[in-house]
């Protein structure tokens, strides 16, 4: 069934620039200047995720829409005036580290308020019934960043900052994040670990950023108790990790805490090829958690799905995950074949390493009730 998905999109994210880097070392020192690339969060894993769409044509079935840059009123419902402040200044002045692994450079700030902007827009645009999905390409990503710092290429909170444009503007009571970017939600979890209106999952690889972290005692605390959970895998979990922690924590937690709209923070870091980290997901398995979500939407809050873009650092393989997640939200396949596919799936964990992990999740899923 053909679904009305809404895609939101503004070039000029993809001109945020953050100086010369390998990867996510600063060049000088030991570190060569790359020949070509550079910064792990360049335009070109989003441009391309973007062209692979055009070329597609399944552009053309979606409803292309932009936005205007988050209002200031927006960004000081989650960031202080003197971190917004400093941030604008070091933009204006040419950039430079504003946080931990947050290089940013000239303009950064007015792009990244663009970039928040998009979220804001892609719920506004799901609550107003104009699409029954959404996705933003927002560029640069969002949920490293803390209320008064910035963090893993984060800057601004786009999630949090369009959950509470919307709380004031629709009146929304219940929002679940689902956070299956490689690394860990931390800012998410941050802003709203106290409160109980915002449930917030992160299915992350332990240990992999923020350093060290595994968060799987993590449940919120006061009145958010139960409703920050984290859900930690092991490095080379592969699709059936988090087909089973998909269908045994995520969706069992949603339906418990009956949303009345779910946000995904969509990174594509978990993908196999991926420089930044070692999950061996496929352009498939975006595909099935994106099915699930959906499906959980329809069942839970009458389809209400919108999806934030956030890390992927592949520039090959990213394409063709974010193509599928796209396909799957609008209900349209046409007829881009994954061309690593095969080669991923011969890598996935053998039986024995997949019913530890099984039993792992399972044992994490029994101390959630
Ligand atoms: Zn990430």
């Amino acid at each position: 069934m053909k679904r009305r998905t809404a895609f939101f999109f503004d070039e000029h994210c993809l001109w945020h620039s953050a100086g010369q880097h390998a990867l996510i070392m600063p060049v000088g020192g030991w570190v060569q200047p790359p020949a070509a690339g550079g910064l792990a969060e360049s335009p070109e894993t989003k441009r391309r995720f973007k062209t692979l769409m055009d070329v597609s044509r399944l552009t053309r079935a979606l409803d292309l829409r932009t936005a205007p840059p988050a209002s200031e009123e927006a960004l000081l419902r989650i960031h202080p005036a003197d971190y917004l402040a400093r941030f604008q200044a070091l933009s204006d002045a040419g950039g430079g580290e504003l946080g931990d692994f947050a290089p940013i450079g000239p303009g950064s700030y007015e792009i990244a308020r663009l970039s928040a902007g998009l979220a804001i827009e892609a719920v506004a645009t799901v609550l107003r019934g104009e699409a029954d999905n959404a996705y933003a390409l927002s560029r640069p990503p969002g949920h490293h960043c803390l209320p008064d710092r910035a963090m893993g290429f984060c800057m601004l909170a786009n999630i949090p900052i369009a959950i509470e444009a919307a709380k004031a503007r629709f009146g929304l009571t219940r929002v679940a994040v689902i956070d299956w970017d490689v690394h860990h939600g931390n800012g998410t979890q941050h802003i709203y670990y106290e409160r109980d209106d915002v449930l917030t999952i992160s299915l992350h690889q332990e240990g992999c950023f923020p350093p060290g972290y595994s968060g799987a005692e993590d449940r919120g605390s006061g009145a958010g108790l139960g409703h920050n959970l984290n859900i930690p895998l092991l490095p080379g979990g592969g699709e059936d990790a988090y087909r089973h922690a998909m269908a045994r924590l995520v969706v069992p937690a949603l339906e418990r805490f009956e949303p009345e709209l779910i946000l995904v923070a969509c990174g594509f870091d978990a993908n196999g090829l991926d420089p930044l980290a070692r999950m061996l997901l496929t352009s498939e398995a975006y595909r099935e958690m994106t099915r699930t979500l959906r499906e959980a939407a329809e069942r839970l809050c009458g389809g209400r799905l919108v999806m934030v873009h956030e890390g992927g650092y592949s520039e090959a393989y990213v394409p063709f995950c974010g193509h599928a997640v796209v396909e799957e939200l609008s209900g349209i396949r046409t007829e881009v074949e994954d061309p690593m596919l095969d080669f991923l799936r011969q890598q996935q964990p053998n039986a024995e390493l997949q019913a530890f992990q099984r039993e792992q999740l399972d044992r994490l899923a029994a101390s959630w009730r």
